[in-house]
């Protein structure tokens, strides 16, 4: 067997998925991987490997690479490493990411940078699979390739010295769908800086890729459904991945205590039970969406926070959906049993780990309602196996079909963009009876969900404000029905018999502690915070609950200003945006307060669905048209005076256009063109002048 170091770094558990496929895959082509996570730094040694390296990196955040390789990415960032120290390296990396966001894959092409700044060389092209339109287009060939590489790479130690020629090319391999993976990708600006010299613009590029996601998302037939296929497909043969190799045994235990149930959320922060002091709607009831905010007693933890920080609320899955997938996984009566784990002594998969997120000997309940993702989408090797539970033959065929090559563009259409989960499919596929073993293979972790901190500890000790939508979304199953979702539909629910309505958040009264507790933890910070100088300027754009740190932010500065009254403050603008003024228009008196103090110096909201009388000027519609509107002062304050300029909210949407909006002024405003202009936004943002704080 010839053997690769193989590392992932993951934040979800996809990098983790991918490592595991490639390492399982790895026998057959006659090779063995030396599976780690690139956190377990104990078990491998890059400095004194003498086998390829094959790396699988995932991307979080607005283009980090993920929170297990922040200690490697670290380690080799190390500037006293001289530039030959990977020299004896060779090594393929795949970045996973997704083109929605500016910095595409950022957390692979770090890590894929520093290898090759300390000299370590490619035996095999870097793959950037995009989560957006599906990562299996660039990850299926990119792992059919690997195989070739490898090969060559031990072929050419054998006698060829010269292993920098004719690498085998990621798009060499076998590809799935007739679109070049490679073209999929949109590209981040910091590489449309880079191909300045290849002479491509950025338009040429987008175009490029529009042209691909139009070709990749055209679906001829639209009689299919996600359990009904039309020929060609329904009449193919297919080729379907292999079979994961299961490797749980479950015992499920009788247990006569409650004990089963009083598991604690493994997790590496550590978590607190926090009452919730206030809830309070700010929204009407005729809103777009249901905002609330949420005031936590912090008073009695170890929980510091600054304006700008985010922190995780542990939330379980809901209790109806807990319990209709024990009744359909036909566990109902076992829900208090402890369910105990051991690898199977017969499994074919490699490294086989007992999952770190299922507590030893915790009810079937406890695991199923805090543990497991299971409105997770569930991935094409879950399918295959689902597949192989399957009684009906039509059933198990539309499974395989959509786990299969020639089904990614159902799997896309059915399964990923509708947002199917387990229950989904359960009900969808009434013969498929899968047993608990396989959930707990391949249901990923429940995440805990990141919200940002809505309050200043100056202006509130001891408490802890946060705001959210409640989102809903049409369910599958029932078609009638609207899904909330995990976590905001949770927090609605509990703070439902005391809820506030719509009212001025500062000055309403606390009250007695009525509610539940929630756990929460606290998250890694960031630079998304006030600058140490107060005196520089800066500009705020949050629309809707992107608002959220800003009000933090403005708390945080008065009450610096009541403290400091000869200080030298400098001007916070803030660009605000909702739907309706009267619906929507979030801490409005708040935001109305600070400005009347002095603390906010503009204040520029714009409504996005109010209409005006025709004879009116039309007003902004959204912060991106007032940004415009006042483009000179946004360009005398980024580019003379050394402000900053921070955009928190939606991702996919909003800060993209901000972001043109933010080029197009300054281009403008400065007589430069556009790609120079790119050029100021990327050293503002190397600057930490231009913050995001994006979420989608
Ligand atoms: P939203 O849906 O982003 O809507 C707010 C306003 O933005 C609406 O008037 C909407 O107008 C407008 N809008 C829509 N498309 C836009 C575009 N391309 N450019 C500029 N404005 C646009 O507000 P939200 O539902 O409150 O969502 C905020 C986002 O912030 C979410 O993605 C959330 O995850 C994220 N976030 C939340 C927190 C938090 O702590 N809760 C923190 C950070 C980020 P129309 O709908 O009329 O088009």
């Amino acid at each position: 067997m010839r053997r690769f170091l193989l590392l992932y770094a993951t934040q979800r558990g996809q990098a983790k998925a991918i490592a595991e496929e490639i390492s399982e895959q790895a026998v057959s082509h006659g090779f063995s991987a030396d599976l780690h996570c690139v956190s377990e730094s104990e078990k491998y040694d890059l400095k004194t490997e003498t086998g390829p390296l094959v790396m699988v990196v995932s991307t979080t955040g607005t283009g980090d690479p993920p929170d297990t390789a922040r200690k490697f990415v670290k380690e080799i960032h190390n500037k006293t490493l001289p530039t030959d120290f990977f020299a004896h390296l060779r090594y393929g990396l795949l970045g996973l990411g997704d083109s929605e966001y500016t910095y595409f894959c950022n957390g692979g092409k770090v890590i894929d940078k520093r290898l090759q700044e300390l000299g370590a060389q490619h035996f095999y092209d870097t793959g950037h699979a995009d989560d957006c339109v599906g990562l299996e287009l660039v990850v299926e060939p990119w792992i059919d390739g690997l195989w070739a590489a490898l090969t060559k790479h031990f072929t050419s130690l054998g006698g060829q010295e010269d292993m920098s020629g004719a690498l085998p090319r990621a798009s060499d391999a076998p590809s799935s769908t007739a679109v070049e993976p490679e073209l999929l990708h949109i590209q981040s600006q910091v590489e449309l800086l880079r191909l300045e010299d290849e002479g491509k613009g950025d338009s040429e590029l987008r175009e490029q890729n529009e042209t691909n996601r139009s070709q990749l998302s055209r679906i001829e037939d639209f009689d299919s459904s996600l359990v009904h296929s039309v020929p060609p497909l329904s009449q193919t043969s297919l080729s379907i991945p292999a079979a994961p190799p299961e490797y749980l045994e479950v015992h499920l235990q009788e247990c006569l205590d409650q004990e089963g149930n009083q598991a604690s959320v493994p997790s590496v922060d550590p978590i607190f039970q926090v009452p919730i002091l206030k809830a309070v709607q700010l929204t009407t009831n005729d809103a777009v969406k249901t905002t609330l905010l949420l005031e936590l007693d912090i008073s009695k933890i170890e929980f510091s926070h600054q304006p700008g920080d985010s922190f995780n609320v542990i939330c379980p899955n809901s209790d109806s959906e807990v319990e209709n997938l024990l009744q359909r996984l036909q566990l109902a009566d076992k829900r208090a049993h402890r369910v105990n784990l051991r690898i199977k002594t017969d499994t074919k998969k490699k490294g086989a780990a007992v999952p770190q997120h299922v507590p030893e000997g915790s009810s079937l309940q406890f695991i199923l309602t805090w543990c497991l993702e299971i409105r997770a989408v569930p991935k094409k090797a879950f399918l295959r196996a689902l597949g192989d539970h399957t009684s009906s033959a039509p059933e198990k065929r539309r499974l395989q079909e959509l786990c299969s090559k020639q089904g990614a563009a159902d799997y896309n259409r059915f399964i990923r963009d509708a947002n199917v989960c387990l229950l989904d499919l359960l009900h969808a596929f009434p013969s498929c009876q899968p047993p608990l073993s396989l959930l707990l293979e391949h249901l990923p972790k429940l995440q805990p969900r990141p919200y940002s901190c809505a309050s200043s500890s100056l202006r509130h000790p001891d408490k802890l404000h946060f705001v959210f939508n409640i989102i809903e979304f049409p369910s599958n199953t029932t078609a009638a029905s609207l899904r909330k979702g995990v976590c905001t539909g949770w927090l609605a629910t509990l703070v439902a018999p005391f809820l506030q309505p719509n009212s001025d958040v500062s000055d309403a009264d606390s009250g007695d502690t009525l509610a539940p507790e929630i756990p929460i933890s606290p998250r890694a910070t960031n630079s998304f915070h006030l600058p140490d100088d107060p005196s520089a300027p800066i500009i705020m754009v949050g629309p809707g609950t992107g608002v959220a740190p800003f009000v933090g932010f403005l708390q945080h500065r008065e009450k610096l200003q009541e403290q400091h009254p000869d200080g030298n403050f400098g001007a916070m603008w803030l660009f605000f945006g909702c739907r309706h003024k009267d619906r929507d228009y979030l801490f409005r008196e708040d935001l109305r307060h600070f400005l009347k103090t002095g603390v906010l110096t503009h204040l520029k909201v714009s409504f996005s669905r109010d209409t005006v009388p025709e004879e009116e000027e039309a007003p902004a519609k959204y912060v991106q048209d007032n940004l415009q509107r006042h483009s000179q002062q946004v360009a005398r304050i980024l580019l003379q005076e050394n402000g900053y300029i921070y955009v928190c909210g939606d991702a996919k949407n909003m800060a993209k256009d901000v972001n043109d909006a933010l080029v197009e002024i300054l281009s403008r405003e400065a007589g430069a063109d556009k790609l120079e202009a790119m050029k100021t936004l990327a050293t503002l943002k190397q600057e930490k002048r231009y913050l995001q704080d994006i979420w989608s």
